[in-house]
């Protein structure tokens, strides 16, 4: 599958690690990716999953694969799941030699850690570092105050280390409701920054953990979590997106006040992907499941991976993509057909080629033998002569694409249409004779045609020309298909744009899905399993969906043929 050659990139961070590698800071490079598992992996995320691991990967280091799971009440271990599945699919064939995971091939957790982050709250008590404070969450808020205006001290901010240390023991061991007391760094409540003003440490939270159980009932904060859990998975380089460069000193001032024996890791931060026509914020993605916007998590309309994969789109197309995007400091809108372009440019060096119809048009061949049944050579794949070639059926009666053919052709339509010869491709030149119409709805429910025997395979001996080849399939033979016709699932590019008082569900596209229930394809298409792609031929890639049984293969329209992307970057819109 990895067809798409994967140049070394070149970016910002990997300039600052390739100086760290050359002063030989660091004994190895290891970096992570810490998604909190409260949803599935979205394409930005791949963007995140492709700088960590491709910077693991060129350097001969490790990239730990770490669940930041401090928030119990939102986090599954379905999406502990999903992510670990997802991650592995995204590098596999590639950096796959580079993921860090714990014994037993699990991920590592934050939660891991717990008790290790519970003493080095303890250590921060008793260096006068850390107090237990009994402001509501108002209050705290409150007396936070604003950019521009300065916070105000909680008034148990300068209680004794002995008294915060025992209510820190006894929050422990859950003797106050949630709300009720914060463990809070000492830092300074009239920092321009306001992380750093008495940032929260630990919070009350009754509930059990996916992972820890019962055992806790106190749970560290974000900040306070992560730049432990980097040291002790000794992290060189802990990569973000920009919203984490203003907890950056916070994340420097815990490391520092703790006086740890080994290098202490550092955060850089890079700008996060936005793709036009979708979102891509986990509550919103979360919430299109939940209200049955889409058919879940891997829907194929969804920007998740698991959607993609589903889709069809290859690991190493997503791949492509993200390095065709960069890694730079400055946020911008990617158009989706450069995404689009990638997965059509790996697969069309990889899928086999099918001939299926999607809105089938019936088509009489009158001067063919009843019964005779013909057996053509067709290419597998021409972009790749060791696919080999195959035999596709031809008889009497054929299916045609609706779309394909015109009673009364406007100007530029030279495709079939009364008294007009096309070519069936690797078939005959065929000439439609007259119609057959409903007699209630007027519609054309089937063609009348005749063939030239003498142009077998498609050749014109005597030199004619016709304007059009068309594909189409034989009905004695024909396979019985479900093809799924995706969208975009957003109207609007920018979702960021909406009209006031608009929600981004007003701009869900209604069209998004189109299920054509009696599609028909040529029998060769019972080699494929779930999973697999193909072209039809003149109509995209498609990908057999797990919703396929026995009685019937249900396909996904991984992509049409036609390239957008092509035309935005002759105009010169992106990179
Ligand atoms: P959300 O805000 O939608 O919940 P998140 O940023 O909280 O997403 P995490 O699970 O915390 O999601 O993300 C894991 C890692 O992926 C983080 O390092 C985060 O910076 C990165 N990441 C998340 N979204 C993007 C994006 N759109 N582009 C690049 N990196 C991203
Ligand atoms: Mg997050």
């Amino acid at each position: 599958m990895d067809v798409v050659p994967e140049n070394k990139p070149s970016d910002f961070i990997r300039d600052i690690v390739t100086q760290h590698v050359v002063e030989k800071r660091y004994p190895h490079v290891i970096t992570r990716f810490p998604p909190e598992p409260n949803g599935y992996l979205h394409i930005g995320h791949a963007k995140s999953i492709c700088l960590n691991f491709g910077i693991a990967h060129e350097n001969g280091g490790r990239c730990n694969l770490r669940m930041d799971d401090t928030n119990p009440t939102k986090e599954d271990v379905e999406y502990v799941d999903s992510i670990t599945q997802d991650v592995k699919w995204l590098i596999g064939g590639w950096a796959d030699h580079c993921l860090g995971l714990k014994t037993g091939q699990v991920p590592y957790f934050a939660s891991d850690y717990f008790d290790q982050i519970f003493d080095l709250a303890v250590v921060l008590i008793k260096k006068g570092k850390a107090y237990v404070c009994d402001l509501s969450p108002e209050d705290t808020d409150k007396f936070r105050g604003a950019p521009d205006k300065p916070g105000v001290e909680s008034p148990f901010r300068y209680r004794s280390i002995e008294e915060s240390l025992d209510l820190f023991m006894r929050m422990k061991a859950g003797e106050f409701p949630n709300g009720t007391r914060t463990l809070r760094a000492r830092i300074d409540m009239a920092a321009p920054n306001v992380w750093l003003r008495d940032p929260i440490l630990y919070r009350i939270r009754h509930a059990e953990h996916h992972q820890a159980g019962k055992k806790w009932c106190i749970y560290p904060m974000y900040d306070f979590a992560h730049g432990i859990s980097d040291y002790i998975e000794g992290i060189t380089h802990s990569i973000c997106t920009l919203e984490f460069e203003v907890h950056r000193p916070l994340y420097d001032w815990i490391l520092q006040q703790l006086e740890l024996p080994n290098y202490l890791p550092h955060q850089y931060e890079f700008a996060r992907l936005n793709v036009t026509y979708t979102v891509m914020s986990k509550r919103k993605l979360l919430e299109l499941v939940q209200e049955k916007c889409v058919s879940g998590w891997d829907d194929p309309r969804m920007p998740t991976i698991s959607g993609m994969r589903r889709r069809g789109y290859p690991a190493a197309a997503i791949r492509e993509f993200c390095r065709r995007i960069g890694v730079a400091k400055t946020e911008n809108m990617i158009d989706l057909s450069l995404l689009e372009f990638c997965v059509r440019e790996s697969l069309n060096k990889t899928a086999p080629r099918l001939m299926a119809v999607l809105r089938p048009l019936k088509v009489v061949i009158e001067n063919y033998p009843e019964g005779h049944v013909d057996e053509l050579d067709a290419v597998n794949n021409p972009e790749d002569p060791s696919a080999g070639t195959r035999k596709v059926p031809f008889s009497k009666v054929v299916y045609i694409e609706q779309d394909d053919f015109r009673e009364n052709p406007p100007k530029e339509f030279f495709r079939l249409a009364p008294g007009r010869e096309v070519r069936l491709r690797y078939g005959y030149l065929i000439t439609c004779q007259s119609v057959v119409k409903d007699p209630v709805t007027g519609d054309v429910v089937e063609l009348r045609c005749t063939y030239d025997p003498a142009t077998r395979g498609g050749n014109t001996p005597d030199g004619r020309k016709v304007k059009s080849t068309i594909h189409w399939v034989s009905a004695d033979r024909a396979v019985d298909i479900e093809a799924r016709l995706y969208d975009r699932l957003f109207t609007i590019e920018d979702l960021g744009k909406m009209e006031e008082g608009k929600d981004y569900k007003d701009y869900l596209n209604p069209k998004s899905l189109t299920v054509l229930g009696s599609a028909k394809a040529e029998p060769a298409l019972s080699g494929l399993k779930q999973g697999d792609i193909c072209q039809f031929e003149r109509l995209g890639y498609f990908s057999v969906d797990p919703d396929s049984s026995v009685l019937k293969t249900v396909f996904n329209r991984t992509v049409t043929l036609k390239d957008e992307w092509v035309k935005i970057e002759k105009r010169g819109k992106q990179p």
